[in-house]
């Protein structure tokens, strides 16, 4: 019933020909969120947090309102919740936040944006100041072997993907967080590709830092959440500008806001907020167990087609368990996937080939040449992996 014409509530697929399976690049838009922020640039246009006219003050609410929804999809309080540019933005300031701690472990499977903010501060390999954690054959890490690093470096910094855009396979992030803990080691949650489709129970699991995204989860581009388990309070701005503080003078004496409001500086990206909220409630409202059955219906309706048995494309991990999934990378024998990506192309079929942002982990499952990535999403119908597959075979026997 909730999936009956699915498509009908994502503007961009209504009356398309598009069969889209790039939805770990960005999800599609819900329509609810497009009208909430069309509502507010077409009839509420105005500032937050400094009018003291009605429109502003209802709009201010509406905003923190947004925080409680997406504090609600994570079970916390709206206090632990700050709104960010996108995963990137979160990334860099938890990044900045633990510039000084001696070790920080991440994972071979992290996306540029887990990686770069900490090569930047000068961390390798080599010097020891980056240590990097193995994904095994099956696409996790494996929490004993993380345990096993954990010992050696009590009390880094981790920061690991929770579902990697590359393998899609989700993390055991219950045991991997208790371990990190028992050796007073905070960690961060990617959790980009995982908010659209596994729960993130902050308090179930017990993560220091989650980073979302909006448009990773039926939401607007350019926002997104950063959670900390203890507040902002205790953390240095990153950006500063108006909005952050309650007095400063020109010798220096800065008093900031206490909570999130002290980290968001300048104007915020209002409607985006607005649309994040909603997107958050309308994941809540379907449910993580509904989402899961949809997306093991569409693998189900990939497998059908015979996506998994075409001999060109050798799926990079194959997921054994019963958890759902909605990325699968392949590697190809003899063609290269831009070739076939850009031959599906020309049938409206929107796949994502190449190192995908993540270049170590897809250097390494496929010699350097890159993947072929068909990422799905609740909105997936049988139709749209029936026309996937005729599609990648035209394009096979074109190229071959
Ligand atoms: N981490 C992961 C796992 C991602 O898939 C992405 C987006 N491709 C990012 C981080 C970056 O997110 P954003 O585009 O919101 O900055």
């Amino acid at each position: 019933m909730l999936f009956n014409n699915i498509k009908s509530e994502f503007p961009t697929l209504i009356n398309s020909e598009l069969a889209y399976f790039d939805s770990a690049a960005s999800t599609q838009t819900h329509q609810k969120v497009l009208d909430r922020m069309n509502k507010y640039y077409e009839h509420e246009r105005c500032n937050v947090h400094r009018g003291d006219f009605k429109l502003s003050q209802d709009v201010s609410k509406d905003c923190d309102d947004a925080r409680h929804l997406v504090a609600g999809l994570l079970n916390t309080t709206d206090d632990n919740i700050m709104f960010t540019g996108g995963a990137t933005d979160g990334l860099n300031m938890v990044a900045h936040w633990h510039k000084n701690y001696p070790v920080v472990i991440i994972s071979e499977a992290e996306h540029t944006a887990n990686i770069l903010p900490w090569l930047a501060q000068g961390r390798t390999i080599e010097n020891g100041k980056l240590v990097v954690l193995p994904v095994e054959e099956s696409g996790y890490i494996d929490p004993d072997k993380a345990n096993e690093v954990f010992r050696k470096y009590p009390y880094a910094f981790c920061s690991l993907v929770s579902t990697s855009n590359v393998i899609g396979i989700t993390n055991n992030l219950k045991k991997i967080i208790y371990y990190a803990h028992e050796h007073g080691i905070k960690i961060c949650l990617d959790a980009c590709q995982t908010i659209s489709s596994h729960e993130i129970d902050t308090s179930k699991i017990f993560p220091d830092f989650v980073v979302g995204s909006g448009h990773k989860m039926f939401g607007p581009t350019g926002i997104g959440f950063l959670y900390s388990r203890l507040g902002f309070d205790l953390y240095q701005p990153y950006r500063l500008g108006g909005g952050t503080v309650n007095t400063y003078n020109f010798n220096g004496n800065i008093e900031f806001y206490e909570g999130p409001i002290k980290h968001e500086s300048g104007t915020p990206n209002i409607a985006g907020i607005l649309g994040l909220g909603i997107a958050a409630e309308y994941i809540k409202f379907i449910g993580y167990e509904n989402i899961s059955q949809r997306l093991k219906i569409v693998e189900d309706y990939l497998s059908e087609a015979g996506l998994f048995e075409i001999p060109e494309l050798k799926l990079s991990h194959r997921l054994d368990s019963k958890d759902c999934r909605n990325v699968f990378s392949f590697v190809t024998n003899n063609l290269h996937p831009s070739d076939i990506s850009a031959f599906v192309g020309l049938d409206d079929v929107a796949v994502r080939v190449g190192k995908v942002c993540a270049h170590p982990i897809v250097n390494k499952i496929s010699n350097g040449k890159g993947i072929f990535r068909v990422s799905t999403h609740i909105y997936n119908t049988k139709e749209d992996c029936d026309k996937l597959v005729e599609s990648i075979w035209k394009s096979i026997k074109k190229l071959s």
